[in-house]
């Protein structure tokens, strides 16, 4: 899932997830709904090699029923800034929610008529007739259907055809985006954060402005911690049960397109 967007100055732009998950704070600093999973993660982050590629997570805070991490404004001092979002890895659903939905083989109704808006030839004659789908099986094909699973293209949802699509058109920006992206993957091959995380559901945030570009890891509600000397490579596509996400196949796979981009 790749957006990328305008924002008006000085406005706060939110690409993806709910709305009222997020809160404007004091300035330079935005505030996102509390998950447990989330904030451990943070908290980790911060003693990492990856600390200087997340935003910084400064504990939480209680605003009326709610209770909210406290992260900083990575769109702050940016002038008009431009965005994207983009999802990570070869899958958008951990492994215990498929147990899970395996433990539920009911047809759904509403998946059926979600599977079918988006592509009405995917569902099997089974599935038409009993207006069906399992959760279960609407999992796996909308993570196939959106590209996360389809091995030629790793860049996240969209793939590498439509990121270059998307690419800015200064090279200038380019350069800086490639620049960053290979710091990262240097912090991510130091990094005993990643190595002992499986990341599901995860962005790298671009951010661009007239003078400036940036690329940040965010979204950080679906990453786990793995059991005892469990580590993952994070370079191989998933099999069940393996819990590999396969983000480091969509990071190689932006750097080769943005390589592409400056050499021309
Ligand atoms: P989902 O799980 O559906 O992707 P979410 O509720 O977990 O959504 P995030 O993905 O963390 O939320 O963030 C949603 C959007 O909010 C991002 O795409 C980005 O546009 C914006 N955003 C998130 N964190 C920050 C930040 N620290 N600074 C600036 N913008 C941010
Ligand atoms: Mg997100
Ligand atoms: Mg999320």
């Amino acid at each position: 899932m790749m957006h990328w967007s305008l924002r008006r100055q000085s406005s706060w732009v939110q690409l993806a997830g709910h709305q009222g998950n997020f809160q404007v704070s004091k300035v330079g600093e935005v505030l996102k709904m509390h998950s447990k999973p989330e904030a451990k993660c943070l908290e980790r982050l911060m003693r990492d090699t990856l600390r200087p590629f997340v935003p910084q997570y400064h504990g939480l805070v209680t605003r009326g029923e709610h209770c909210y991490i406290r992260l900083e404004d990575l769109l702050h001092g940016l002038r008009r800034p431009v965005i994207m979002d983009c999802k990570m890895g070869v899958r958008t659903f951990q492994e215990e929610e498929l147990i899970k939905a395996r433990t539920k083989p009911t047809p759904r109704s509403d998946l059926y008529h979600k599977m079918v808006k988006l592509d009405s030839l995917a569902p099997t004659e089974e599935e038409h007739t009993q207006q069906g789908v399992t959760k279960w099986r609407y999992l796996q094909w909308r993570d196939v259907c959106s590209g996360h699973q389809d091995r030629r293209h790793h860049g996240r949802r969209g793939g590498h055809m439509g990121y270059s699509a998307t690419l800015p058109k200064f090279v200038y920006f380019q350069r800086a985006y490639h620049s960053r992206l290979l710091d990262l993957k240097d912090a991510l091959r130091d990094s005993s954060f990643f190595r002992t995380h499986e990341v599901i559901g995860s962005s790298l945030l671009f951010v661009h402005d007239h003078n400036k570009a940036s690329v940040w890891m965010i979204d950080f509600g679906k990453t786990t911690p793995l059991p005892d000397a469990w580590e993952l490579q994070h370079t191989v596509p998933w099999t069940e049960g393996s819990r590999e996400d396969g983000y480091l196949m969509g990071l190689t796979s932006l750097i080769a397109s943005l390589s592409q981009a400056i050499s021309m």
